[in-house]
């Protein structure tokens, strides 16, 4: 895989996010976050200065740091995997949006961390939909008391929500993990987050991005689609 496969494959991306747009009646754009999990800095670089993606994501925070100061000039990082609680003295004005908020007990450590250094942290919080237990994320029924409670942290944000379906073998079982989900982010947006401009519904991966935006995702977050399958080191 090379940088020239790179833009191809957003090429083609591209055309296919705005066929899926297509099939909704949210008007809102379609943000695409590539998900950098094991590609370097360079291809990094080369995506956000050449193609103008930006928006990235990481999901381990050691990975992250590593490639914090290469990047961080050119690009705006969101962290989007689990965040321990010992890690988010190491993320907090690093990152532009925490998408896993996924307990209590992290949000009073992002508030207190964020407090001592003067800034509001935003996040998005974590809805595991098809209610697996090998993920995490706050469960669908708990979704509205879980907004409610953050309300006493002054310094943290909530901005949206996001989730990872299940995998699916059937195409259209993403679409009812994603319609759910649009419903939860109607109901909490209304509620809770009136004061946010634009609030982000963050969903769909390579698999399921287009039924995701077809279902009113607000961001998707793309690795394999984009930079090829992944090879762990
Ligand atoms: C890796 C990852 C993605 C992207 O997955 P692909 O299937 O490679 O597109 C999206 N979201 C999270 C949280 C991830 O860790």
């Amino acid at each position: 895989m090379d940088d020239l496969v790179v833009r191809e494959n957003l090429k083609r991306i591209e055309y296919n996010i705005q066929n899926a747009r297509a099939k909704r009646s949210s008007k809102r754009d379609v943000n695409v976050l590539l998900a950098t999990k094991t590609v370097p800095a360079e291809r990094i670089l080369f995506a956000a200065k050449e193609l103008g993606y930006r928006l990235i994501g990481e999901n381990r925070v050691p990975e992250l740091l590593s490639k914090y100061d290469a990047v961080c000039g050119e690009t705006d990082i969101h962290l989007i995997g689990h965040l321990q609680t010992n890690k988010v003295k190491s993320v907090v004005g690093k990152v532009s949006l925490i998408e896993s908020l996924d307990s209590a007990h992290l949000a009073r450590e992002i508030d207190r961390v964020s407090k001592s250094l003067g800034v509001v942290s935003d996040v998005l919080v974590e809805i595991n939909i098809g209610k697996e237990e090998s993920k995490g994320g706050i469960m669908p029924e708990d979704a509205d008391s879980f907004f409610a409670e953050l309300a006493q942290f002054e310094s943290v944000r909530p901005v949206g929500i996001m989730t990872m379906a299940p995998r699916c073998d059937v195409k259209s079982d993403y679409n009812k993990y994603f319609s759910k989900t649009y419903q939860i982010f109607l109901d909490i947006s209304q509620k809770y987050l009136y004061n946010i401009i634009e609030p982000v519904l963050s969903m769909g991966m390579s698999e399921s991005y287009e039924e995701a935006v077809a279902e009113g995702a607000t961001e998707i977050r793309l690795g394999s689609a984009v930079f090829g399958s992944r090879v762990y080191p």
